[in-house]
C-alpha cells in the first residue's frame, strides 16, 4: 500500500473502499425490487460505499464493493430494497 493516511485517520468521502472489493465480506445482500423503487435517489446517498446508481429499471449497486451493511433497507421509504442471506 502506498497511500497516505489522513491525520486521525477520517475518511472524507464515501467510495473509498473502492480499490478493495468489499464484497466478498458479505453475509447478507440487498435485493432490490424495481417494481417498488420510485427512483428518489435516497439510497445513492446514504449508501456508504457509494455504488448505487439510478438506472432505467430502478435503483442498482455494483455487487463487487457492496458490503451487505444494509443502510440502504432502512433508508428506502417504499420498501424497495430487502435484505437476504448471500449465497455464494
Ligand atoms: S430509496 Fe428505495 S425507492 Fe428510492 S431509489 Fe433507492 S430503492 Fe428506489
Ligand atoms: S447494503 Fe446497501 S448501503 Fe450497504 S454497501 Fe450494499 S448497497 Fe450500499
Amino acid at each position: 500500500m502506498t497511500e497516505e493516511v489522513t491525520t486521525g485517520g477520517v475518511i472524507y468521502e464515501p467510495g473509498n473502499s473502492a480499490k478493495t472489493k468489499t464484497g466478498g465480506w458479505r453475509t447478507f445482500r440487498p435485493n432490490f425490487i424495481h417494481d417498488k423503487c420510485k427512483k428518489c435517489g435516497i439510497c445513492v446517498k446514504f449508501c456508504p460505499e457509494g455504488i448505487i446508481e439510478i438506472k432505467e429499471e430502478g435503483a442498482v449497486a455494483d455487487m463487487d464493493y457492496c458490503k451487505g451493511c444494509g443502510i440502504c433497507v432502512k433508508v428506502c421509504p417504499f420498501q424497495a430494497i430487502e435484505m437476504e442471506v448471500e449465497k455464494k
